[in-house]
């Protein structure tokens, strides 16, 4: 594949990043090595669009990774942040601020009757663990391939996201002895779950799932899949932990717990609660909930936790969310779906399209993955060529085949019609 022709101000610039940074990023999916294209230096966004320090315009699904379903720069957000920043920054003890997202992230999602902010999606789950292990007092997670949930040593084992691009099993630096508190199953295989609570009886602190796997790319669950996660875990004195960091006010307001109508124990969320700014969050059931420190004897903290301009941009966020477009935001990603799909049949492309709500994934593949293993059998060279072209045509995908297509509620008529125009070209090349 021919490079792309670097105008001088992102070639440069690369160029300082790559001896600053490992692999020039601080973020590995953001090297763009799945795809083999030199990595884009954006500096401003806009609704649908990035632009490059080159000056292009992109229309963008990456979408930030999750958080931006607004679009970038929502006015409402960005006057929100901009009148909290007037009060200074992080202050040291509690603000209102933290107060006030708490009861909207509640309202949205009952089953959290008290939270904990922190600033990562990672430190969320790493923290909702530590809770699960202490209610339980026992040591074992199971997790299911292909799924992330942030980069803690157990659960990085067999993950997605950057992970799965990179065709990496896990990480180095993970203890064999942490490792070894991670049962990894196949995603929708309930017999799995039935035999690993039936190997470890009395064990098995916690099942934790993303409820739509978003970071193999998109993998729903097959119908009562998670009903039947509720089941066996309450039959099993385990908790149900849902991952609902990218799902959490992306699925539904009340995220994909509300979608598919089954209660978790406990909730992970961050990326869309605070709208493009650094958080994560915990929360669920009151009586686990108050075993955090200083109630009780599970310890978690952090200096900059509810900082207040991600608890403002998470606000603004929220309010324009409560306002209820779900249904439009649905009915342009149905018609997205369609228009790849006709656009994939007239190039003759033999793609599947997996899509629930904004997310979607165009794998190549005859058919959709139901887990991990049948989504890494994705042709990734035909994946990657799609991306060249497409982004040669001002279309910005996710640089991997196993990352989600994020669409917002910025994405008109106008964008949806100029990406398949595009995608016309790009699957016929
Ligand atoms: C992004 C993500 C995380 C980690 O969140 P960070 O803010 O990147 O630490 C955890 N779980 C899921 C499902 C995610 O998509």
């Amino acid at each position: 594949m021919a490079p792309t022709e670097l105008r001088p101000a992102s070639s440069a610039l690369i160029e300082r990043a790559e001896g600053l940074f490992p692999g020039g990023v601080n973020s590995p999916v953001r090297a763009f090595r799945a795809v083999g294209r030199p990595p884009l230096v954006l500096e401003r966004g806009e609704g649908p669009h990035v632009w490059d320090v080159d000056g292009r315009r992109h229309i963008d699904y990456i979408g930030a990774w999750g958080p931006a379903i607004l679009g970038h720069a929502h006015p409402a957000v960005v006057e929100a942040v901009t009148r909290a920043s007037r009060n200074g920054f992080a202050l040291g003890a509690t603000n209102s601020l933290e107060i006030e997202l708490g009861e909207a992230i509640r309202r949205a999602m009952p089953s959290v009757e008290r939270l904990r902010f922190t600033s990562s999606g990672t430190e969320a789950v790493m923290s909702a663990i530590r809770v699960a292990r202490a209610a339980t007092g026992r040591d074992l997670i199971v997790k299911f391939a292909g799924a992330y949930h942030g980069h803690s040593d157990g659960l990085l084992v067999e993950a997605g996201s950057g992970i799965a691009t990179q065709a990496i099993a896990g990480s180095a630096g993970v203890p064999h002895a942490v490792a070894a508190t991670s049962i990894v199953l196949p995603f929708n295989d309930v017999d799995a779950v039935s035999a690993a609570f039936a190997a470890h009886p009395a064990e098995i602190a916690a099942v934790i799932v993303e409820p739509v796997i978003a970071n193999a790319g998109v993998v729903p669950p097959v119908p009562d899949y998670l009903q039947s996660l509720r089941a066996l875990t309450r039959a099993n004195g385990a908790l149900l932990l849902f991952d609902e960091v990218i799902t959490g006010f992306r699925l539904a307001l009340g995220g994909a717990q509300e979608r598919f109508g089954v209660t978790p124990d406990l909730t992970t969320l961050g990326k869309i609660i605070g709208g493009g700014m650094p958080i994560g969050a915990y929360g669920g059931r009151a009586d686990l909930m108050n075993l955090v420190a200083p109630a009780d004897p599970v310890y978690q903290a952090g200096t900059l936790s509810g900082h207040p301009l991600s608890m403002a941009a998470g606000i603004a966020t929220l309010e324009e969310l409560e306002a209820g477009r779900y249904a439009a935001l649905e009915a342009t990603a149905a018609a997205f779906e369609a228009g790849l799909a006709d656009a994939a049949t007239s190039a003759g492309r033999d793609v599947a399209i997996a899509r629930v709500g904004s997310l979607l994934t165009v794998f190549f593949r005859p058919t959709r993955p139901i887990d991990a293993t049948e989504a890494l059998a994705s042709d990734r060279e035909a994946y990657a060529r799609y991306f060249g072209s497409m982004l040669d045509q001002g279309i910005l995908l996710p640089p991997s085949q196993f990352e989600a297509w994020f669409v917002s509620m910025a994405h008109g008529p106008a964008e949806i019609a100029a990406t398949l125009e595009a995608a016309r070209t790009a699957f016929a090349a």
